[in-house]
């Protein structure tokens, strides 16, 4: 029996790892033959790293058999891909991620390709001032990132709820970082605009007709699975699981759903039903650039702790986690069953 992955991203990675690890036959769909570190973005877009890609087989078992190309449409028991090869499959594992087009002008940083345009663009107008729209974790790493590399940054943004959210504003602030509170059309302001509200997910679950939310992600049970379709399951931001509800889209959440969407698939196997997926998370750390951070201790359900490390202490912390995320898909592919992470709330 074979599992079709798709997607190379830090869900898709761990899941096939685990189950290469364990003697499953892994075939994984990808456009790319890279992994991209996608939590690194913001430093690529404003040059201060050149890359964010790591060479698949520095981080993949290499017992999986790569196929590059992308999944167009998903059938019953085969995928269509772009090359207009048909791929029949046993069990499907459905780890597209998410990204979203830069729309009337703006940038975004949500994909290698979309990162790439704001590079070129801050390149070519290399004393031009730019405006980020959104103080979500990406919004904040892009100013800072962008203030390190000596640009002058407007970030607007809603009045932020969190208390990670409402520091990390006062520190840009002290960097120079024009900050501005209030609801803004990114598309109407001028000049150089980053767009960091929000993302989409690609449609290719709602093209196939499977089920779907408003977002055009799939939907998927506590064992990772498609209601009606016991042989499809997915994992990490291009689903939505509805319990438990405090899960959000990070690569602290893909990492987890991937190795339990391997579990799951290893127990039917063996004729079991597979556990619910259940996680909690422990930490959110933000890198705020010129080697500072933040690392914001977390309630398993999201919800912010009293405690905090901030400065380089906190940088320090963040970098050591951005190297762990790599580390921790490297050591299932080593050893299968490896990662392991908290429980939920
Ligand atoms: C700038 C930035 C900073 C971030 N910082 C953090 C952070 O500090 N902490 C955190 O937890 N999260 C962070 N995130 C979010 C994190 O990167 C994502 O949540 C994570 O990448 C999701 O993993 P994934 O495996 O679901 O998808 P991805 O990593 O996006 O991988 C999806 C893969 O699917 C492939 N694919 C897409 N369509 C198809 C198709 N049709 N056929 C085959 N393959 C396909 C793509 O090429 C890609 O390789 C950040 C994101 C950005 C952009």
């Amino acid at each position: 029996m074979t599992t079709t992955v798709l997607g190379a991203g830090y869900a898709g990675v761990m899941a096939s790892n685990r189950l290469a690890g364990r003697g499953e036959e892994v075939v994984l769909v990808t456009p790319n033959p890279y992994f991209v570190e996608r939590i690194r973005l913001h430093r690529v877009a404003t040059g201060l790293r050149e890359n964010a890609r790591l060479d698949l087989g520095t981080v993949l078992n290499s017992a999986v058999e790569v196929i590059q190309d992308t999944a167009t449409k998903i059938g019953d028991d085969k995928l269509q891909l772009a090359s207009g090869e048909n791929l029949p499959y046993d069990t499907l594992l459905y780890a597209v991620g998410s990204g979203a087009s830069a729309q009337n002008g703006t940038y975004r940083i949500v994909s290698e390709h979309e990162t790439e345009r704001l590079r070129t663009a801050l390149a070519d107008a290399p004393d031009a001032p730019v405006t980020v729209v959104g103080a979500g974790l990406t919004g904040v790493e892009l100013a800072g990132a962008l203030r390190e590399a000596g640009r002058a940054v407007k970030l607007i943004s809603t009045a932020p709820d969190r208390r990670a959210i409402q520091a990390h504003l006062r520190f840009l602030a002290k960097q120079g970082v024009e900050i501005e509170v209030g609801r803004v059309d990114p598309a109407e302001i001028e000049g150089l605009v980053v767009d960091t509200t929000g993302f989409t997910v690609p449609s290719l679950a709602a093209d196939s007709g499977l089920p779907v939310d408003e977002f055009g992600r799939l939907l998927v049970d506590e064992q990772l699975t498609v209601k009606g379709h016991p042989n499809i399951l997915g994992a990490g931001d291009a689903v939505h699981l509805e319990a438990p509800a405090y899960l959000r889209a990070a690569c602290a959440t893909a990492l987890p759903m991937g190795a339990h969407a391997a579990d799951v698939i290893t127990a039917r196997r063996e004729g079991q039903a597979g556990e619910a997926f259940r996680m909690g998370y422990v930490l959110q750390c933000t890198d705020l650039g010129s080697g500072r951070g933040r690392v914001q201790f977390l309630h398993p359900d999201d919800t912010e702790r009293a405690i905090a490390i901030d400065g380089r202490a906190g940088g320090l912390v963040k970098e050591t986690i951005c190297r762990m995320t790599v580390r921790w898909l490297t050591q299932e592919r080593d050893r299968a069953g490896r990662y392991s992470w908290p429980a939920g709330a």
